[in-house]
């Protein structure tokens, strides 16, 4: 996160995960007349770009890489069942472009009047490439990589603008507008937010994934930005190439020697980092880590998931910030 799916990478990109995306009916464009900046049905989502968001770019110097911030999400058309996308294409536009779910308050997004019903046309003055899968069924994987290729050009487009600000044409109500947005460096993860029952947040090495379920049993910002920054950290420390590069068992076994020791020894720095994110953050993270006493055991983390008693973690994290 930032297009935090929200991309943080470009942006909180796209908040919500491909799969579940479909499972969604169709929102109309009404809107008051001072619009809250997302989309009807987002609010959950704008919650977790605002925190996510907040998490990339006010640690950023924790990141030894960083990628540029720019604070809106994307939905796209393919993102969507077959049958629900005419009426996509006649209430969004989606048939013109990605779609801006969300724009995170006092980012680059807002700062330059971006809103929530934009659709995208071009950016750094090359437009869009079309969905070629319009006419498909859905597929998750296909919806997953276009929302991706799209952020990756956003990225590229800021990245191109080398500190200058990125020029983003959009289509309101009919009318082309060119934006200007000034980038905001930002640890990198594209944070979402997948509609699901199972408690869960977990992390692909370029993704965040977090669940409404999960959102539903935690109170505040401070348990939610918890585990927002602790799978964050998975990514921008690289874990899943050291899941994959050391050897590590999964299932039976998984706890015990050599691979328990690279789990439990990546938890540790994920809760770490994750705990100083927070703190530059201005968030609590022992505060945020009291989550654990409720939902030990009914959480998966992924490929990770091998975590120290939730005393010892929350131990951790005060011992973290006490000396930041
Ligand atoms: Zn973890």
């Amino acid at each position: 996160m930032l297009a935090l799916w929200i991309g943080l990478s470009a942006c909180i990109a796209s908040p919500i995960a491909p799969a579940d995306a479909a499972q969604h009916a169709p929102v109309a464009t009404v809107f008051a007349p001072s619009p809250p900046p997302y989309l009807p049905g987002r609010e959950e989502d704008a919650r977790v770009a605002d925190l996510a968001f907040r998490l990339a770019t006010r640690a950023a110097l924790r990141c030894p890489v960083t990628v540029p911030a720019l604070g809106f999400a994307l939905q796209h058309l393919t993102q969507f069942e077959l049958p629900d996308r005419a009426g996509l294409a006649a209430t969004l536009a989606l048939d013109r472009g990605p779609g801006v779910t969300l724009v995170v308050p006092d980012s680059p997004a807002a700062v330059a009047g971006m809103r929530a019903g934009d659709v995208l046309l071009a950016v750094g003055g090359t437009p869009l490439p079309p969905e070629e899968a319009r006419d498909l069924p859905f597929v998750a994987a296909r919806a997953h990589a276009r929302a991706d290729a799209i952020l990756d050009r956003i990225d590229a487009g800021a990245r191109a603008a080398a500190g200058g600000a990125l020029s983003i044409s959009v289509l309101r109500e009919g009318t082309t507008l060119s934006l200007s947005l000034a980038p905001r460096p930002a640890c990198p993860s594209r944070v979402h937010l997948a509609r699901s029952v199972q408690r869960n947040a977990f992390a692909d090495g370029t993704h965040v994934f977090v669940t409404t379920g999960l959102l539903a049993r935690l109170r505040g910002d401070d348990e939610v930005a918890f585990f927002l920054a602790h799978e964050m950290a998975h990514n921008i420390l690289g874990h899943a190439a050291v899941m994959r590069g050391g050897d590590v068992r999964r299932g039976l076994g998984r706890t015990l020697g050599k691979s328990g020791a690279i789990i439990r020894g990546v938890e540790r720095d994920a809760d770490r980092l994750g705990a100083l994110m927070m703190h530059d953050a201005g968030l609590d993270p022992v505060s945020g880590a009291q989550a654990l006493l409720r939902l030990d055991g009914g959480m998966l983390d992924g490929p990770f998931g091998e975590h120290d008693s939730p005393a010892a973690r929350i131990a951790a994290v005060r011992a973290a910030v006490a000396a930041p």
